[in-house]
């Protein structure tokens, strides 16, 4: 570390993750929450900055400025080519213990999950996890990180009152993806020695086996979901076929992931994703708080439900009353009619 930091101006940090040079778009959503917290606290005198951990990311940088940084440290280092949690939290941390962020936010991803944890420890401060909502306590002017709990019965607002920094991961997709800075806009590149080496470390990743394919539902477009209504697994086929047509992806309600038809990624609501989709059509599902809290944001939403008092009526955009199992294969036929 070269400079000898102004430790006047209070700093807000994002962590910019990216996997193969692609930044997870909730390091963008983070930076719009950080300039929001920053001119909550006191305007411009708080300062919004990235750190930047890769190998060959530095091109990276330009995005972040586009975001609303204005300086980002950049961890460049062989050792932080793929991810692994202790160079990453090392790097970090140590950037952390120089330049003293007053928060930190992190994205509530699996890598970010798993990083957080470990930054927070070596750093001996709190953290908020799996957050739903961040602000600034107008009395306390420090960080509140609202999160579910209790099995999302209850939503609690957590501060961490004696220990700096203030440390918070984000759902994805919780908050808006704030417009970018036209292309040029610039800040300053802090490029930070690691002093790290391979032989120290003691994991090495020798190969990657791929997994299952990653579902994507928090930035999916189109998403097709169902609820109870489907009667039974089989109606998951039906919403499959509709969003094979649309190009979108089979959503559901907890009850079926509860019941075993579906795998729990692709349950939508407050124990499950929170998504913003340009359409959301939502069948057989009654409209339940705990749902609507997770895709309430979409652009549009069609309902299709047999009870027309059903309160997914309430938010809906586009509403049929019927049967589903008569409307969504009405729906297919029109959409293959208008491709042939
Ligand atoms: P139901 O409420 O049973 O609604 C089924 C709907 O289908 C009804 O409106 C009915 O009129 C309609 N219907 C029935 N047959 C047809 C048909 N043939 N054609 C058309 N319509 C039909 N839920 C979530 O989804 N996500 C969460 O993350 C979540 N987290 C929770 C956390 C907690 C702590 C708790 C207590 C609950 C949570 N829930 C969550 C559950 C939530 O409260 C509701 O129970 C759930 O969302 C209801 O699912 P549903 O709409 O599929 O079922």
């Amino acid at each position: 570390m070269t400079e000898t930091p102004d430790l006047g101006a209070p700093r807000i940090w994002v962590l910019i993750e990216q996997d193969a040079g692609q930044v997870h778009p909730v390091s963008w959503e983070l930076l719009g929450a950080a300039r929001r917290l920053a001119s909550e606290l006191d305007g411009e005198a708080t300062c919004v900055e990235a750190v930047l951990p890769g190998y060959g990311v530095r091109h990276l940088a330009a995005e972040a400025f586009r975001y609303g940084a204005s300086r980002v440290y950049l961890l460049e280092d062989p050792v932080l080519a793929l991810y692994r949690n202790l160079p990453y939290a090392l790097g970090v941390s140590r950037l952390a213990q120089t330049y003293r962020p007053e928060i930190l936010l992190i994205g509530a991803t699996t890598l970010g999950r798993d990083l957080a944890s470990t930054i927070a420890t070596q750093l001996e401060t709190g953290l908020t996890a799996d957050c739903t909502e961040l602000t600034i306590d107008p009395k306390l002017r420090i960080l509140a990180a609202t999160r579910p709990t209790f099995g999302g019965n209850l939503m609690a607002t957590i501060l961490c009152r004696k220990h700096r920094p203030q440390m918070a991961t984000v759902r994805p997709r919780v908050l808006p993806l704030p417009e970018a800075l036209p292309r040029g806009a610039t800040g300053e590149i802090l490029a930070v020695e690691l002093d790290l080496r391979e032989a120290d470390l003691p994991v090495r990743r020798l190969r990657l086996i791929p997994g299952a394919e990653r579902l994507n539902l928090e930035h999916a477009q189109v998403i097709v979901a169902g609820g109870r209504g489907l009667g039974g697994p089989d109606g998951l086929t039906l919403l499959r076929q509709l969003a094979d047509l649309l190009g979108g992806i089979v959503a559901v309600t907890r009850p079926l992931v509860d019941a075993g038809w579906i795998s729990a990624d692709h349950q939508v609501g407050q124990t499950g994703k929170t998504v913003r989709p340009k359409l959301y059509i939502a069948a057989g599902i009654s409209g339940a708080v705990q749902h609507r809290v997770g895709m309430g944001d979409a652009n549009l939403i069609l309902a299709i439900n047999r009870d027309p008092e059903a309160p997914i009526f309430q938010i809906a955009h586009l509403g049929i009353v019927g049967d589903l199992h008569e409307v969504i294969p009405e729906l297919i036929r029109q959409l293959q009619t208008l491709r042939a």
